[in-house]
């Protein structure tokens, strides 16, 4: 970069376990910053080490007390500040929101460098749907939680994308298992690095897998979307308008039924009166 960068926030997404991975605009934007807040100053010493790069480290996350955020925000609103996280791309289950929705709010220049994150990057190798994708971060350690919030995501229409831990897969797969049964999963293991794998069965295949060969390293854990739901009949829909008009209106009825079956609420409206005439 032959030019001093303009003040204001760099987000910068560094390599999730191959160096190769970080990109050349990275390697500028961390050189000509004048600070680069960071989770762990050992961990992106490192990382500058390795680049070759000499520059102000301060520590930062998002539970900073407020007089370091405003300085920091103080600080690029004159200066290059750069934002990294320990790996991947800030703020996807790592520190950096606050910082950001404070320095738009402060009038801030903010600017974010594309790079490597583990979850695209396993759903990419997956082989599941990923015309829609919900990432979910991390699943809760407690069996309730977990459980709780698979149940909340059981009829999202699009793959789902958890970050987990090696000692921790093998109780979400028994969760998914139990909450999400008949699922396509795909667990991926230390992506860009040496021992990367990508396996895909269903949550007992995965488990027995697993169970016998404990994982190590960083996980990925993706779970396919719901089978598409067939139309009901119509003498399932009738059924159903009948059940519900024993006590609730036909509108209600009919609502009802539109919001389970996907069917129009005029025709349901006008077969549910047919069927009160009766
Ligand atoms: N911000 C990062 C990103 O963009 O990928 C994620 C940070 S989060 C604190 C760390 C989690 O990301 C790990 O527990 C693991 O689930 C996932 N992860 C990070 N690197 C990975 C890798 N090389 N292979 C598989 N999963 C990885």
């Amino acid at each position: 970069m032959d030019q001093a960068l303009p003040p204001g926030l760099y987000i910068v997404a560094t390599p999730i376990g191959n160096l190769g991975d970080i990109t050349l605009r990275a390697i500028e934007t961390l050189r000509g910053v004048s600070v680069i807040a960071c989770e762990d100053t050992r961990v992106t010493g490192k990382l500058l080490r390795l680049l070759g790069i000499k520059a102000r480290m301060i520590r930062y996350d998002d539970h900073a007390g407020e007089g370091d955020r405003q300085r920091l925000i103080d600080t690029m609103l004159t200066e290059p500040v750069a934002l990294v996280s320990d790996a991947g791309t800030p703020l996807v289950s790592d520190p950096g929101f606050r910082l950001v929705r404070e320095a738009r709010a402060a009038g801030a220049a903010i600017t974010s460098l594309p790079g490597p994150s583990a979850a695209i990057v396993a759903l990419t190798l997956s082989g599941l749907p990923s015309d829609r994708f919900l990432f979910a971060g991390f699943l809760p350690s407690k069996a309730k939680a977990r459980a709780d919030m698979l149940g909340e995501l059981a009829d999202v229409p699009a793959t789902l994308i958890f970050y987990e831990t090696a000692p921790r897969l093998a109780d979400a797969l028994a969760a998914i298992d139990e909450v999400l049964p008949g699922r396509e999963l795909a667990v991926a293991r230390e992506l860009t690095k040496k021992f990367e794998e990508c396996r895909t069965g269903s949550s007992a295949e995965l488990a027995a897998h697993y169970g016998a060969h404990p994982p190590k390293g960083e996980i990925v854990l993706m779970v396919g979307p719901p089978p598409e739901k067939s139309a009901p009949g119509e003498a399932d829909v009738d059924a159903m308008l009948l059940a519900l008009l024993a006590d609730t209106k036909a509108s209600q009825a009919a609502a009802q039924v539109a919001r389970e079956t996907g069917l129009d609420r005029k025709l349901l409206y006008a077969r549910a009166m047919e069927l009160r005439g009766k």
